[in-house]
């Protein structure tokens, strides 16, 4: 039986739904040294990070739970949340 090569893609929580993906899979949410709040496409920006599915579904149970805000340590207006829903619209392939 051969085995696949063990690729090692470090795993993160989704902040919506709680379950573990690839890292390379979700979108990291990263609240700046500054205080700015915004995606992470490159998954490197300096900060507090959180990860989410590409998926307004998880954004939406992360904003209702306030699991994201938690996350962060940071409150997050509303306006936020509509932005990055809008930013993790346009991010999909
Ligand atoms: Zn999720």
């Amino acid at each position: 039986m051969a085995e696949k090569p063990a690729r090692k893609i470090p795993e993160r929580r989704c902040t919506g739904c709680g379950g573990h993906f690839p890292k390379n899979t979700l979108v990291r949410i990263v609240r700046s040294p500054d205080g700015n709040i915004a995606l992470d496409p490159t998954g490197r920006a300096a900060g507090r990070g959180a990860y989410l599915c590409r998926s307004a579904a998880c954004l939406k149970k992360a904003r209702k739970s306030g699991r994201l805000a938690q996350n962060l340590d940071t409150p997050i207006p509303d306006v936020l949340y509509e932005r990055l829903e809008g930013e993790l619209r346009d991010s999909k392939p």
